[in-house]
């Protein structure tokens, strides 16, 4: 039976931070226990071996694992993840994250997330492409256009999108574009998706601060983490007038008061592989990046970097979680007492799940849209949601993750209710 909360309160895992969560919402709602736990576990789960031959004919044997959170509101939905530390419980917590995301931004969504057991860093592309084949057939059952829907995370990319495509399709017998979102253009992946969850998180940012009447050329920004979202983030930002002082990714971190030159450390990336090392900043930590005098921190790389701990040295006013979970349940308490503001993941970065449903539906319509099309109906969908939270947080007295979650959790518990339960 799933256990409703974490063990110990101290527990910082994702899985334990999801469930603190999901319990604190379902007290504000008044819900019953037996509901409660519907929405705690998840619907399906599947654990796979994935075997890989290596290019110099060696054997290695990965973990692959897809859980389904929930399917009240319509199919699952929800990253591929390719990394070293992956297991069950955290593709359990990105998977509820994904449930109550596509509720907040009203996609007609359920939640899911995948994980490989891999470091796709130290894998050629031929490897990452038979370890891709493979994770997708053993999951091929689950997954469908209309069952389950596959999009990038942290290690996986376009490319991945494609492979997992195309396994499904030859099995099919046909082409079936819409079986995972976050695909290259020339397969039927959709103009702006790339840039999505950065473009979301810059706009979930935008009206965050609008609200206390601040404007984004106003502020100062650190950003941890420059991959997939937090590259684009950093240079949206900037080219809305934020001072983006500081940025970091696995390896370290660099800094420079006036504001970093984003084009110029975009360039240092593309050649060097890290930020590490760029002429136009000093060099530091990832824990001193979390901790710099800016007024918006955004943390864009992994779950649980902001514990009780960090938290406790954030001077930010605003925090937007561009990555998902990258507060725990502790932190989180400690942000609140000092006043910052915290706009939560689901809400934060859910302008990637919101271009992965226009991918779907213009895939499953075979009509695609123009750019323009795609980033309007992003910004509103993503000022929408921004707005709803708002109110409740203001009328509720809640903080903006307690309105956002309880929103998520309200719609997809009415959705399961009106269902009923079968037989
Ligand atoms: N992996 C992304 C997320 O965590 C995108 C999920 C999707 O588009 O399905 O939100």
């Amino acid at each position: 039976m799933t256990d409703l909360t974490a063990e110990t309160p101290q527990q910082t895992t994702p899985l334990a931070t999801a469930k603190a969560q999901l319990a604190g919402a379902v007290e504000i709602l008044g819900y019953t226990e037996g509901l409660h736990r519907m929405l705690a576990t998840p619907r399906r789960e599947m654990n796979v071996a994935v075997p890989l031959r290596r290019d110099d004919g060696q054997i290695e044997l990965f973990t692959g694992y897809r859980v389904q959170h929930n399917i009240s509101r319509g199919p699952a939905k929800g990253g591929l993840r390719y990394s070293a530390g992956v297991d069950v419980d955290e593709v359990r917590a990105l998977a509820m994250w994904m449930t109550w995301k596509c509720a907040v931004v009203d996609v007609p969504y359920g939640g899911a997330k995948g994980g490989v057991t891999i470091d796709p860093r130290l894998y050629s592309q031929a490897e990452l492409e038979r370890v891709t084949r493979r994770y997708t057939s053993e999951i091929m059952p689950i997954i469908g256009p209309e069952r389950d829907i596959m999009a990038p995370d942290i290690g996986t990319n376009e490319q991945t999108m494609a492979w997992v495509m195309d396994t499904y399709s030859v099995n099919q017998g046909y082409t079936i574009p819409a079986v995972t979102t976050g695909k290259p253009l020339a397969v039927g992946g959709s103009l702006g998706r790339a840039t999505a969850t950065s473009r979301g998180v810059v706009h979930a940012a935008a009206a965050a601060l609008g609200d206390a009447g601040v404007q984004l050329r106003e502020v100062s920004a650190a950003v941890q983490g420059f991959g997939k979202v937090g590259s684009h983030a950093s240079r949206f930002l900037h080219d809305a007038g934020t001072r983006v002082v500081a940025v970091s990714d696995e390896q370290g971190g660099v800094m420079r008061s006036e504001g970093l030159d984003i084009a110029a450390l975009e360039r240092h990336v593309l050649t060097t592989g890290t930020v590490v090392g760029f002429d136009g900043g000093e060099a530091i930590d990832n824990k001193e990046l979390l901790a710099l005098d800016v007024d918006l921190l955004i943390p864009a790389a992994v779950e649980g970097v902001l514990d009780a701990e960090a938290a406790g040295r954030v001077k930010a006013r605003w925090v937007v979680e561009a990555a998902n979970g990258p507060t725990t349940h502790e932190g989180d308490r400690v942000l609140a007492e000092r006043g910052v503001v915290v706009v939560p993941d689901i809400l934060a970065n859910a302008g990637g799940v919101v271009v992965s449903y226009f991918e779907w539906v213009q895939a499953n319509q075979a009509y695609w849209w123009t750019e323009r099309e795609i980033e309007d109906r992003l910004e509103h969908r993503m000022v929408t949601a921004h707005r709803a939270v708002a109110a409740v947080a203001t009328a509720e007295g809640i903080s903006l993750r307690d309105a956002a979650l309880t929103i998520g959790v309200r719609r997809v518990a009415e959705a399961h209710q009106i269902r009923g339960l079968y037989p």
